[in-house]
């Protein structure tokens, strides 16, 4: 009661209709002071050699020590250990040299099964379920003409849980096809659909996928459980049409709630592997072969969609600040494969930034 009547007095009497999470990015003063912090914060956590670093933790039956994936950089600076409830506990370091935020020790790829052995799928359902949906079509929305019209094109969802987004996709009219690791889900999913099918297992083990000529492949909040990144987006690369994009959701590691929360943060959940930004994402990508890359800000869901609206004073500083601190609390990624892409899909309110070279 005293926080609300304080946070009216200090932000406005309208402050309270800001959602939690973006409350961050509109205190005055907030984005500099934890901005401040987290440079203070890589000033003083100690950077070590992976030898040091194995000696001081312990590694579980289905874990393994990890140098950077993304820029083979093996020193390792720890900075958080979230944790929750059912005793989960992790510790994540980040790459003194490249700044990629990573579990470490790290789940073992032939192990990943065992984080989604059973119950996953009742996790995606329910009151998820709607809000998900509301998330993919905002996230199509921001990244139109891609996603206005289906009609013979092929759709790749790689993880596509209980079939929520492929839903959307053949109501579009595409020719959807998705895989995932959880045999629940891939059974819900195939219950919901109509003419778009998933399956269990990867992409090659499917003929029908691993024939490629994808011009569509989404990751929606996929990218952050993927234990061999390089390897998946090389294939994904490679099962792209011609002027093919792929569409990446994923939490956004320089993200002010990071900042601000640190192992607390919401983007630390119990299956999460690897935490991008927007400068590893573009490593990631440059290195498996794409052509360029473009961002969507993310300014909240209930804010984009229109259910929470704010006085303009505050939703120009949300705006603002979600700007200045690199996109928001998620990353919305357009990968392009190809010069064709870029030129079909670029332009517009969309940024192009050209990957090679
Ligand atoms: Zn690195």
């Amino acid at each position: 009661m005293a926080y609300r009547m304080l946070g009216k007095l200090a932000y406005g009497s309208r402050y309270e209709e800001v959602p939690w999470s973006q409350r961050v990015y509109v205190r005055p003063g907030e984005r500099l002071i934890r901005e401040a912090q987290w440079r203070l914060l890589l000033r003083r956590a100690p950077v070590m050699t992976l030898a040091d670093y194995e000696r001081r933790r312990e590694r579980g039956e289905i874990e393994e020590f990890l140098s950077c994936m993304m820029c083979g950089e093996s020193r390792q600076q720890p900075l958080f250990e979230p944790s929750g409830d059912k005793g989960w506990r992790y510790h994540v370091v980040r790459c003194p040299a490249c700044g990629f935020l990573y579990r470490n020790p790290n789940v073992r790829p032939e192990r990943l099964g065992d984080l989604y052995a059973t119950g996953y799928s009742s996790f995606l359902t329910g009151k998820y379920a709607a809000n998900r949906q509301r998330r993919y079509d905002l996230t199509m929305q921001a990244f139109a003409p891609v996603f206005d019209e289906g009609k013979e094109r092929r759709l790749l969802d790689f993880g596509s849980g209980v079939g929520l987004f492929l839903e959307l996709a053949e109501q579009r009219g595409f020719d959807a096809y998705g895989v995932d690791l959880s045999p629940e889900s891939v059974a819900q999913a195939n219950e919901r659909l109509s003419r778009a099918r998933t399956y269990l297992g990867a992409p090659l083990d499917v003929p029908d996928i691993a024939a490629g000529g994808f011009d569509v492949i989404t990751l929606w909040s996929v990218l952050a459980h993927l234990p061999r990144p390089l390897e998946d987006f090389e294939r994904f690369r490679s099962l792209l049409a011609p002027g093919g994009v792929l569409l990446i959701l994923t939490v956004n590691a320089r993200s002010l709630l990071l900042k601000a929360y640190g192992s607390k943060w919401s983007g630390f959940t119990k299956n999460h592997l690897m935490f991008y930004s927007a400068r590893t994402v573009r490593t990631l990508l440059r290195r498996t072969g794409f052509a360029g890359v473009a961002f969507a800000p993310h300014y909240g869901d209930t804010i984009e969609a229109g259910t929470t609206k704010l006085p303009a004073g505050l939703a120009a500083r949300l705006r603002r600040n979600v700007e200045l601190s690199d996109g928001g609390n998620m990353m919305r990624v357009l990968a392009f494969a190809d010069e064709e892409a870029i030129g079909r899909y670029g332009g517009g309110p969309l940024t192009v930034h050209r990957l090679n070279g």
